[in-house]
């Protein structure tokens, strides 16, 4: 015990040395223990808040205690015992020191929103990650020792509290967010005739997969995304959808639609680089002619059922640079644009990011 062996070498001359056979003494004792309360207990109080506010543990503390058990001529062991009281209180009503400082957008996030989980880390170094559910999101630097990563929410979230576990070379720290009800209208859907037998190919399926497993480091995106087609909105984010009938397991509307006239243009809704332009001859059978954008940091679009195309595969676009034409190809009823907004490979809403912009 180096902090008994401390006190024993430090106060040799306290009162507990002496005799403790006077009856003179034993009632001096019992009048100092009322006053060395009335002196402890503050103390005991004022070293908790000390502690927990300054992290820094006993050692100080207790040698002030001692050098205070010195000049008052006290009991050095009800001050040990003072001090080590402080010490379990401390431990047991402190907040856990947090490793990270973050900051996660929206405050009162619904199902489809896209999480800002802003991490600021005690030093620059390695990117931390937030894992979800199983899933692990990377962060991107924003500043300094600043990172941000975006946690996708959709119609497959349930409600309710969602925890993200960010994890990086200062530890890992759990995180609690709340994630408010939000109901989606049901849509019932009548199919006829070839379109309801495409089943779409691999090849389709596979550059889709790819492009939204990009998590290119680099942000193109600038401020609120534009609309993508002057056309009216003929289906929104989320919808759950009955095909002939039957209701769709796990579907939901990936996307939002909008209808206007065949060949209407369509415009890239945020800067980004062409990485898929896909034709219905290629094998983009179920998607039709399709547009695949990378804003980058893990956010992609697409646009499917084109009737042509005004880029190719590799250019860079700007915010409201024609790309494309509206069209009904592939698994499509009539001419529409539907685009896909995605977040580390989850169809997010994509109205927050058009309307307040996501920096
Ligand atoms: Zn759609």
């Amino acid at each position: 015990m180096v902090i008994a062996d401390q006190i024993a070498l430090t106060a040799p001359h306290s009162p507990l040395s002496t005799s403790i056979k006077s009856n003179l003494y034993q009632k001096v004792c019992r009048k100092k223990w009322r006053s060395d309360l009335v002196i402890f207990v503050p103390i005991l109080l004022i070293v908790t808040m000390v502690s927990s506010l300054f992290n820094t543990i006993q050692s100080v503390t207790i040698s002030a205690l001692e050098r205070l058990s010195i000049k008052s001529g006290r009991r050095p062991w009800l001050i040990f015992v003072a001090a080590i009281s402080a010490a379990v209180v401390w431990s047991a009503i402190a907040i856990p020191a947090q490793a990270y400082q973050f900051q996660i957008l929206p405050s009162s996030p619904v199902r489809g929103d896209t999480l800002s989980v802003v991490i600021r880390t005690e030093t620059a170094g390695e990117a931390p990650t937030v894992t979800v559910g199983g899933e692990t999101y990377p962060s991107f630097l924003l500043s300094g020792n600043r990172y941000r990563a975006f946690i996708p929410t959709s119609p497959n979230t349930k409600a309710g509290k969602l925890t993200l576990q960010i994890n990086g070379s200062e530890g890992n720290e759990n995180v609690a967010v709340n994630i408010g009800a939000r109901n989606f209208p049901t849509q019932y859907i009548t199919l006829s005739g070839a379109s309801a037998d495409l089943e779409g190919t691999d090849y389709e399926f596979d550059r889709l997969d790819e492009l939204r497993a990009l998590r290119t480091p680099e942000r193109y995106w600038n401020g609120p995304m534009g609309r993508p087609s002057t056309g009216y909105i003929s289906s929104t984010y989320g919808l759950q959808r009955y095909y002939n009938g039957v209701f769709a397991e796990d579907y939901y509307h990936r996307g939002v639609d909008y209808a206007a006239g065949n060949g209407s243009p369509i415009y890239a809704p945020a800067a980004g680089k062409i990485i898929v332009v896909g034709r219905v001859e290629d094998g983009f059978e179920l998607n039709g002619n399709t547009i695949g954008i990378d804003h980058g940091q893990g956010v992609t679009s697409v646009m499917i059922h084109l009737s042509g195309f005004a880029v190719k595969e590799g250019d860079q676009v700007e915010k409201g640079q024609l790309i494309g034409y509206m069209g009904s190809t592939g698994f499509a009823s009539g001419p529409n644009l539907h685009w896909g907004l995605f977040v580390n490979g989850v169809a997010v809403d994509p109205v927050p990011w058009r309307y307040d912009g996501i920096e």
